[in-house]
């Protein structure tokens, strides 16, 4: 039996449209990735949407059909069922860091290092880091409007205070 459309589309949306090993996006990609069979079809696994994930085309071909078999085998981290800091560090310098020996395993497996995805994860965090300092940028203009505002009506609380002196003064010497 094939995977059908809506299955495909549940995976995908689910996914957010990225690979679930990499975080690669289609937008990165220019195009769909593929669904992976987390259990392998040809080691007794199923076409249920809970066996499917959403992996680019690398992540899958390393991953190939790995299914552990023998007692000393590691499992693959499985993203459905954990999150990537269950297991994996991202280091400033994009590369991953294996906090498990699931962790471990899963990079020297799906080639998690590779020095394009370790590329693409160094400019993902510098844009990070672009736009937090853009936003507090924002936030100084903001407060830096705030004050300005402030400080006009202060100048006009003055003015008038002014007036009214120089209106008393006018009385007083008139006297
Ligand atoms: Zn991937």
């Amino acid at each position: 039996m094939s995977i059908s459309a809506d299955t495909r589309r549940l995976v995908r949306d689910r996914a957010h449209f990225a690979c679930e090993f990499c975080t690669v996006a289609e937008t990165d990609t220019g195009g769909e990735l593929t669904l992976d069979h987390f259990h392998p079809k040809a080691k007794g696994g199923t076409d249920e949407p809970e066996n499917l994930l959403y992996a680019c085309m690398r992540c899958n071909l390393h991953k190939a059909d790995y299914w552990p078999i023998h007692s000393d085998d590691l499992p693959l981290w499985n993203p459905r069922q954990e999150p990537m800091a269950a297991h994996l560090l991202i280091l400033t310098d994009g590369t991953l860091y294996p906090t498990t020996p699931v962790g471990e395993f899963t990079i020297a497996r799906l080639r998690l290092n590779r020095p394009p995805l370790v590329a693409y994860r160094l400019g993902k965090l510098r844009r990070q880091e672009t736009e937090l300092l853009l936003s507090r940028y924002r936030e100084i203009v903001r407060t830096l409007e705030q004050l300005s505002a402030q400080q006009a009506l202060l100048l006009e609380e003055n003015r008038i205070l002014l007036e009214e002196q120089r209106r008393i003064l006018r009385m007083l010497l008139l006297e």
